[in-house]
């Protein structure tokens, strides 16, 4: 048997310190990890490039497809240095940001940024340090501006700044970005997070240097780009609710809203989104989360995301395994609740007229009626399988997609087991034996059972799905050879690594994990 997971929801885990070695970074995986993020605004390409290494191996060892999202730091503002090291602000006080490199003090504040100086203007609010403190701009001069502390604290070298209200005039992408995007592309991670984006145009450019190497994730964390959510939804891959910086630059009651909203739509668009930020913020430094924290997590389950994150818990905290488990058993417990399905089943999106639409809905409600056990897509590119995730079912779809790069994007993606069987398929008969084996060899369907399975005809032609088929599995059935049979033996795991490091199959074979 070879090892599922026991629930819909996926699970996204930072590296970092806390986790970069090969140990760790597997009993994360067994604890429950789909997709580990690489954070670029730490740590060196080196070291990444090194992790990365580990998870490849890793994926190669246990036989199931792992996926990695190469998240770039973005334009994050920063002030610069005080003389004394930081410096104490007094609400009611006025302080002078300029341009000027030299240390700060009390009167005035380093902002080694130009461009940003010239865009703010009377009026606008500015917060440092993640809004522990606030001002407001009440002059404007060549060079410098003159603010009023509203809210003050002390404040130490290089904090970071936001400008929620303005539309900054800098790109989502810093030279730094730019080298880190082409290492992580040359390492062949399948996600490219995007942060600060404010403008379609941003994601436009991310395109223009990616040129489909890897997709992209868009990081909803600006007022700005609120505004532009659809647009920037259509043309993004998948999308973060980060909403860390988005609790800085917003207000903190809009978050909920606001987060229900872009579940919605990105479900509604049918690209995968992720809730992130502080979801079990309390366990960097203790072995349980609060009560809150809990239910932070299985809201954003009941909201429909379809993966969940842990920055800091997983990359610096004490108890990364624990906060992995622990969301494990969230999930699993909400989507026990029968709630949960009637809010997954009443928030179905309506439209998509497309024909594979059509037959991917008519899947999902034949496999119902039958009472099915799984739902297999056939997929080149993903897309037919993102049309059956969108439907958020109660059954599980199976993901055989026969590129590697798919097989590891789709493992972000609600309620996809995902299997990559390079093996073309040529029949229909092929079709309904290899989807057979598979869903029995997985372990989610048995003989006697009824599995609903979708394809695009002509088979191994890129192009949309146009069949669905319902196969019972019966002795006949599974006394067939599914393609690719013959060679099914796993290689030794040596062998699979360099596989898999070229691009190579991963193949399934039977691993220990958490599963019940
Ligand atoms: P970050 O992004 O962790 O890179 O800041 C996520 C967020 O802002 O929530
Ligand atoms: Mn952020």
């Amino acid at each position: 048997m070879v090892s599922r997971r026991e629930r819909a929801t996926k699970i996204v885990a930072t590296l970092g310190p806390a986790s970069s070695s090969p140990d760790k970074i597997k009993a994360l995986y067994e604890a429950g990890v789909d997709v580990f993020r690489l954070n670029f605004s730490h740590g060196t390409q080196e070291n990444h490039g090194r992790v990365l290494g580990i998870v490849r191996a890793l994926e190669s060892e246990v036989g199931r497809p792992i996926g990695v999202l190469a998240d770039l730091q973005g334009p994050k503002l920063r002030l610069g240095k005080f003389v004394d090291g930081f410096i104490n602000l007094t609400a009611g006080t006025t302080i002078r940001f300029d341009a000027d490199p030299a240390p700060g003090n009390e009167r005035r504040v380093s902002i080694p940024h130009p461009e940003i100086l010239e865009a703010l203007h009377e009026g606008s609010t500015v917060l440092l340090d993640d809004g522990k403190v606030r001002v407001r701009v009440v002059k404007t001069g060549p060079g410098y501006i003159d603010a009023e502390v509203v809210a003050g604290n002390r404040l130490s070298n290089n904090k970071g700044f936001n400008v929620p209200d303005v539309l900054l005039p800098v790109s989502a992408l810093t030279d730094k970005d730019r080298s880190d995007l082409f290492f992580a592309l040359d390492l062949g991670v399948e996600w490219i997070a995007l942060s600060f984006v404010q403008r379609p145009e941003d994601v436009l450019e991310a395109k223009e240097l990616i040129q489909g190497r890897a997709q992209i994730n868009l990081k909803l964390e600006k007022p700005k780009a609120v505004e532009h959510l659809t647009r920037l939804t259509e043309l993004s891959d998948s999308i973060m609710v980060a909403r860390g910086d988005l609790g800085v630059e917003l207000s903190l009651p809009e978050i909920p809203a606001l987060q229900k909203r872009v579940i919605r739509e990105s479900r509604r668009l049918g690209k995968p989104v992720i809730v992130a930020t502080q979801m079990l913020e309390s366990m960097i430094s203790a072995p349980v989360p609060t009560r809150a924290e809990v239910s932070d997590v299985a809201t954003a389950v009941y909201d429909g995301a379809d993966a969940v994150m842990l920055s800091a818990e997983s990359a610096a905290g004490q108890y990364p395994v624990e906060a992995v488990a622990m969301m494990d058993q969230i999930i699993k417990q909400v989507e026990r609740d029968p709630g949960y399905r009637a809010i997954m089943e009443s928030q179905r999106p309506s439209g998509g007229h497309s024909v594979a639409d059509a037959v991917t809905q008519a899947a999902y409600q034949a496999a119902l009626s039958v009472d099915a056990a799984a739902i297999v897509t056939y997929t080149l590119s993903g897309t037919t399988t993102l049309h059956a995730a969108r439907e958020r079912p109660r059954i599980p779809i199976i993901g055989i997609a026969s590129q590697l790069t798919t097989a590891r994007r789709l493992v972000l993606s609600y309620g996809v087991h995902v299997v990559h069987a390079p093996e073309e398929i040529h029949t229909f008969g092929e079709m309904a034996t290899k989807a057979t084996h598979t869903t029995v060899e997985h372990g989610f369907a048995k003989k006697g059972d009824l599995i609903a399975i979708t394809a695009g005809v002509p088979f191994a032609t890129p192009g949309t799905t146009n069949v669905m088929r319902l196969v019972t599995i019966d002795k006949a059935m599974l006394s067939r050879k599914p393609p690719g049979a013959s060679k099914a033996d796993a290689p030794t795991p040596r062998a699979a690594a360099s596989k898999a490091r070229s691009g190579g199959a991963v193949r399934s074979k039977p691993v220990k994990t958490t599963a019940e």
